[in-house]
């Protein structure tokens, strides 16, 4: 992409710019793979330079191929709330995988998993699948084929996986790719998605009465993939009355937000009577595993107990329900707490780095997850998502990475903390915000 990488004072970086180890990894992950990569935004586009190509992981650390340490404030893109390599987790699938790894059967740390899902959530039933995208694709279908309807209301910004009907308007990859919708998803899956913007319930109130074909409103529970940003008090609710009141369903997607904001997730904080729920990252301790469930009398239409096909080879895997399972047990009352402080910790050093070399700047929290919008701007919904500067950004971005703590490579992508942070994690980033700040303001208003 080629951006220039504009920082203060190169010399005393700890870690230079270039990467050798990564940059030749990265030469040979792009023979073989699109892009080098296998999720887009891992390839640092928004960003330039190399992607950094990890090794291993330990409590707070990211190591990367060229031996550097890094703190980690992307925990994976979520699911690790307790860090990397977390002993309970690694014996718990080590375990596992000594009694074998798959077997195409119901086991009993499927039911164990689903349990402690449905103790923590509104769900009363769930389903267990392999990501995110397989449970907000079959919870659309189940919307589907329980209201006998076609349309899905969306919000601009929100993602809820790469489904075909969903990737109009959806953020953070999208958005950093400039991508404004993707070749390959057909004019009839996208005319069935009506798309609003986030926050706005008159557009909802709006639609609804135009249109009498809407089967469900999916929204984040709190937006994390737009950077972060909290529905407005009520948001939610109303959309579930508003879809009640016109026989849809509301599906809260709480891939990002269950199970990290706090044990039952957004709806915990902020219950909105929905139907449907998603959930993903956190639930699999950082092994492929994600789940959709809502009401049974909803869920009891799902093969084989009712008309609605969903199947999975790998569903409800051993070791990725050991891993779940495990990460779940320690996510109690004083690891939500630890999160919360952590997230309010981190995020305020770095606001007030910004704020001392003068940086236009909005921190911007959904319980412990939160994001820097580089603007002055309110920022409420997508649109003024996008007012910020990226430049700013990128040079934050690289300045942080240069000193050893590695942020999400993209501006519109929440900062994740885990309960692992410790006070030498914690003096590495203070250690760095300043330079990152006045790289930002060095770094303003640059091409965007
Ligand atoms: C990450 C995410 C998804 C997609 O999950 P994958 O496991 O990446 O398919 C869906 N919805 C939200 C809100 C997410 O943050």
């Amino acid at each position: 992409m080629g951006f220039a990488v504009i920082t203060t004072d190169r010399a005393g970086l700890p870690y230079p710019e270039a990467a050798p180890a990564s940059q030749a990894l990265f030469d040979r992950a792009r023979a073989v793979v699109p892009g080098g990569v296998n999720s887009p935004v891992r390839a640092f586009r928004a960003v330039g330079g190399t992607p950094r190509f990890m090794t291993r992981g330990s409590g707070p650390w990211l190591f990367d191929a060229d031996g550097r340490r890094y703190v980690d404030l992307v925990c994976s893109w979520g699911p690790l709330i307790h860090g990397h390599a977390q002993p309970d987790v690694v014996a718990a699938v080590q375990a596992a995988a000594s009694q074998g790894t798959s077997f195409g059967t119901p086991t009993a740390g499927e039911v164990d998993l689903a349990e402690e899902i449905v103790r923590r959530v509104p769900a009363e039933q769930v389903r267990l699948v392999n990501s995110g995208t397989e449970a907000t694709m079959t919870a659309i279908r189940l919307a589907r084929g329980w209201t006998g309807r076609s349309r899905i209301v969306k919000f601009a910004g929100c993602y809820h996986g790469h489904v075909d009907a969903l990737l109009a308007a959806a953020g953070s990859g999208v958005a950093t790719l400039g991508l404004p919708d993707s070749p390959g998803v057909t004019g009839a899956a996208a005319s069935e998605t009506i798309v609003l913007p986030y926050n706005d319930v008159a557009a909802v109130q709006a639609v609804f009465a135009e249109q009498d074909d809407i089967a469900a409103i999916i929204t984040e529970a709190a937006a994390g993939n737009m950077g972060v940003i909290a529905p407005h008090d009520g948001f939610n609710r109303r959309l579930a009355d508003i879809a009640h009141a016109h026989g849809a369903l509301l599906i809260v997607d709480e891939v990002m937000t269950g199970f990290r904001v706090a044990a039952g997730g957004w709806s915990e904080l902020d219950p909105a009577d929905a139907d449907l729920y998603t959930y993903g990252k956190v639930m699999g301790g950082g092994l492929p595993a994600a789940a959709f469930g809502g009401r049974a009398e909803i869920m009891s239409r799902l093969a084989p107990a009712g008309p609605v096909y969903q199947a999975g080879t790998l569903s409800g895997n051993p070791l990725a329900c050991a891993a779940g399972l495990a990460s779940l047990r320690l996510a109690d009352a004083g690891a939500y707490k630890r999160l919360d402080e952590l997230a309010t910790t981190v995020g305020a050093r770095a606001s007030a780095a910004l704020t001392g070399a003068g940086v236009p700047h909005l921190l911007s929290y959904a319980g412990n997850m939160f994001s820097i919008f580089f603007t002055d701007a309110e920022v409420t919904d997508y649109a003024s998502a996008k007012t910020q500067d990226a430049a700013a950004f990128r040079a934050f971005f690289h300045e942080m990475l240069a000193r050893g703590v590695y942020l999400p490579p993209s501006a519109f992508e929440s900062w994740f903390v885990s309960t692992a942070l410790d006070d030498a994690a914690l003096e590495q980033i203070d250690a760095a915000l300043p330079h990152a700040a006045a790289a930002a303001a060095a770094g303003a208003g640059g091409a965007q």
